[in-house]
């Protein structure tokens, strides 16, 4: 009985080894010795430097991909593809140019088995909760890529995921843009509840979002540290930025990354 009741989300020893393009060489390392979990309604962050195998593991965790070595549990059930627990969303929206704001949050629904009156109920639940009602009629082209970020969290959710999978879903934005996105997101996540996966590479991001943060080291990826954050404002990144503790957690992830130490990129 592998994973705790508990865990929306656990990997067990994984590990993803690609063929190398060198013929005959060894397989390609990009994670290994992967374990960690995600209790229900937790907002966990990923960090490490880039390459480092975040994006490998969203894969493995989408059923998009699979492990070379170990298991991945979602809600208790081995992941063997892409399934319905499980809502992500990248840095690039995906949004159907051609369709409504409205029709783009609907979309995730229309190849489930929901009524047309539920699936209208959520659309304008989720709509409403990501601030978006007043613009549901207009299309992608029109919104900011703050306003379009945050209709793609709102298709995300109206699937209702049991967890939601966010890899680096910020880092094209402004850093202005992307401050007021942390709040909008950070106020959605904690008004559905839902459990997060927050991959990303900017630290002050962990720090400011999430319930708990795991560190990763260079490839081959591995767990090195976990932090329980242990903020107030849980809904509130920018209200957490000037927290005292917030800034010491800034400060000891930048030294757990050797950050400090380095002069160049
Ligand atoms: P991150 O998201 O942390 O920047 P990735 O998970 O995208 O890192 O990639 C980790 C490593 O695995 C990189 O070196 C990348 O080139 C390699 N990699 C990822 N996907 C594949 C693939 N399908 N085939 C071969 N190598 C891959
Ligand atoms: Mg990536």
């Amino acid at each position: 009985m592998a994973g705790s009741s508990a865990a929306a989300l656990s990997l067990e020893n994984v590990a993803r080894r690609f063929p190398s393009k060198a013929r005959g060489s060894a397989l390609f390392t990009a994670v290994e010795a992967l374990s960690f979990e995600v209790r229900s309604g937790e907002f966990v962050a990923l960090v490490g430097p880039s390459g480092c195998g975040k994006s490998t593991i969203l894969n493995l965790v989408a059923g998009l991909d699979r492990p070379s070595e170990g298991v991945v549990h979602v809600s208790g059930e081995p992941v063997r593809g892409p399934n319905t627990h499980v809502g992500f969303m990248l840095q690039k929206d995906l949004l159907l140019p051609w369709r409504s704001i409205r029709r783009n949050v609907e979309f995730g629904l229309e190849a489930r088995p929901i009524g047309r009156g539920e699936r209208t109920a959520r659309v304008e639940r989720e709509l409403r909760r990501c601030r978006l009602t007043e613009l549901a009629d207009r299309y992608p082209h029109q919104l900011s890529g703050g306003q379009r970020q945050r209709a793609a969290l709102a298709r995300t959710l109206a699937i209702e995921p049991d967890l939601v999978l966010l890899d680096e879903p910020f880092s094209a934005l402004d850093a202005q843009t992307k401050l007021l996105l942390h709040r909008s997101f950070a106020r959605t996540i904690v008004a559905s509840g839902v459990t997060t996966l927050l991959i990303t590479h900017d630290l002050s991001e962990a720090v400011t979002m999430a319930d708990r943060i795991l560190v990763m080291s260079e490839r081959p990826g591995r767990i090195v540290e976990e932090i329980e954050v242990g903020l107030p404002h849980r809904d509130d990144p920018i209200a957490r930025a000037s927290l005292p503790r917030a800034r010491e957690l800034m400060a000891h992830l930048f030294h757990s990354l050797h950050l400090d130490d380095r002069v160049d990129a």
